[in-house]
C-alpha cells in the first residue's frame, strides 16, 4: 500500500521552498519584531478604491467576469500602457496578481527542456515556476553591482534559450535598469530571437530624478521598459505593490496577441478570472495618484541607505522598496541573518534570492521609526 506521501507528484517535490520557510519559522517565534522582511507597502489601499470595491459588491458585481477581465479595465490599461511605451502594447489580460501572470506566461512559453535566463539575485518565484513547467533556470550572476551584465547574459544563451526574464525595479536589489542596459538586453534578445518577460510590478516606485522626469498618468517617473523598443515583450504589472493590494490578487499582462491568447486560454482552466468586484475597484485605483507614497518611500530609501552606509557594502536602490547589503565578511550571510533575528530584527538571507550566501534583503516598507531602530541594531551587529 502506498503511504500518503507517495501520492505527491515529482513536480511538487521538485519545488524546494525550504529557504523561505526557515525564515517564516524563525519569525513565528519572535515577539513584536522589527520586521524588515515584508514585501508589501505599509500604507493601505486608497480609500476611493475601497469604497469602489464595497460598492461593486453591493451592486452585484460578484459573478465570473470574462476570462480576460472586464472590458473597461482592459481597455484603459491598454490605452495607458500604449501611451507610455509609444506604440500599441498589444492585448491585455487581467491576472490574479503578477504571480498569476508569471505562472500563465511561463506555462504558455516554456516546453520541457527550454531555458530561461534571469539575473541572480532573482525574485524567488521564477525558479520554482520554471521547475513546474519542466524548464531550466539559468541564473546569471550580477554581483557585486547588480547592473545588467550583457556579456555574461549573452554567454549564457544556448540553442534552448527561449526567454529572458527582466525585473526592473528589482526585488531584492532595488536596482532599476538604465535605458542603455535595457537597450543592451533588447539587442541580445533580437540577435538571438528571444522573448522577453518584463516583470514591472514595482513600476511606480522609481526614485531617480523624482518629479523631474517625464511622468506617466500616475504622476511618477516613467520606467524604461524594454517594451518601448521590442515588441516581443510581455509586460507584467499589478496593483499589489502600487496600491497596497497584495491580498486583492490583481495584476495584468500585456503583449503580443498570440501569447496573451494562450495565457487567457490557460487562465480559463485555472484561475477562471481575477476577482470580479476588485477589477471594478481597480478602475478607481487608477485615478488615485500614488505620488505621495512614492515620495515617502524615497525618504525611507534614504534613511536605510544613509543609515547603513559605512557599515555595509551597499548598492543604492533606485526603485522598489528593498536594499540588498553585503553581510560582514568572513561568515555566511545566513549566520548574520540568524544573529539579526536573535536581536529582534527580521531580515531575509540572500540565499533565498540567489545562488550565493553573501548578502541579505531588507524591505524598508515599514515606519520610519522601526527602520531607524532596525538600522541601528544592524550597524551594531556589524561592529560599527
Ligand atoms: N514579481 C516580483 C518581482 C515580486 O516581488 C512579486 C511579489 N513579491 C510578484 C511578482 C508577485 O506579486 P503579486 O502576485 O502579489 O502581484
Amino acid at each position: 500500500m502506498r503511504s500518503i506521501t507517495e501520492y505527491v507528484s515529482r513536480r511538487a517535490l521538485g519545488v524546494d521552498a525550504s529557504g523561505i520557510r526557515k525564515v517564516f519559522d524563525l519569525a513565528a517565534k519572535m515577539k513584536d519584531p522589527i520586521n524588515l522582511s515584508i514585501g508589501l507597502p505599509d500604507f493601505d489601499v486608497p480609500q476611493p478604491a475601497k469604497e469602489a470595491a464595497i460598492e461593486a459588491i453591493r451592486s452585484g458585481q460578484n459573478r465570473y467576469t470574462q476570462t480576460q477581465g472586464i472590458a473597461p479595465l482592459c481597455e484603459r490599461l491598454r490605452k495607458n500602457l500604449s501611451a507610455e511605451i509609444g506604440r500599441d502594447v498589444g492585448d491585455v489580460l487581467i491576472t490574479s496578481g503578477v504571480s498569476g501572470g508569471l505562472f500563465l506566461a511561463i506555462l504558455s512559453i516554456i516546453d520541457p527542456g527550454d531555458e530561461a535566463i534571469f539575473l541572480d539575485p532573482y525574485f524567488v518565484m521564477y525558479k520554482h515556476l520554471l521547475t513546474l513547467a519542466g524548464g531550466k533556470s539559468v541564473p546569471v550572476d550580477s554581483y557585486p553591482d547588480f547592473r545588467f551584465p550583457a556579456d555574461k547574459v549573452e554567454r549564457a544563451i544556448t540553442a534552448k534559450t527561449k526567454v529572458l526574464i527582466l525585473n526592473s525595479p528589482s526585488n531584492p536589489t532595488g536596482v532599476v535598469m538604465s535605458p542603455e542596459e535595457v537597450a543592451a538586453a533588447v539587442e541580445i534578445a533580437r540577435k538571438h530571437d528571444i522573448l522577453l518577460i518584463s516583470d514591472e510590478i514595482y513600476e511606480p516606485f522609481l526614485y531617480a530624478g523624482l518629479g523631474t522626469q517625464a511622468s506617466v498618468p500616475g504622476g511618477h517617473a516613467a520606467l524604461p521598459s524594454p517594451a518601448r523598443i521590442y515588441d516581443k515583450t510581455i509586460i507584467l504589472r499589478g496593483f499589489s505593490k502600487s496600491h497596497a493590494m497584495t491580498g486583492w490578487r490583481l495584476g495584468y499582462a500585456a503583449g503580443p496577441e498570440e501569447i496573451i491568447a494562450q495565457m487567457t486560454k490557460l487562465q480559463q482552466y485555472t484561475f477562471v478570472c481575477a476577482p470580479s468586484p476588485l477589477q471594478y475597484a481597480a478602475m478607481k485605483a487608477l485615478d488615485v495618484p500614488m505620488t505621495d507614497a512614492v515620495a515617502a518611500y524615497k525618504r525611507k530609501r534614504d534613511i536605510v541607505y544613509d543609515g547603513l552606509s559605512g557599515a555595509f557594502e551597499l548598492v543604492k536602490p533606485e526603485g522598489a522598496f528593498y536594499i540588498f547589503p553585503k553581510a560582514p565578511a568572513g561568515r555566511p550571510a545566513s549566520d548574520f541573518v540568524a544573529k539579526a533575528i536573535e536581536n529582534n530584527v527580521l531580515i531575509i538571507p540572500g540565499n533565498v534570492f540567489s545562488e550565493r550566501d553573501t548578502h541579505f534583503r531588507i524591505s524598508y516598507a515599514t515606519t520610519d521609526e522601526k527602520l531607524k531602530e532596525g538600522v541601528a541594531i544592524l550597524r551594531r551587529l556589524a561592529g560599527k
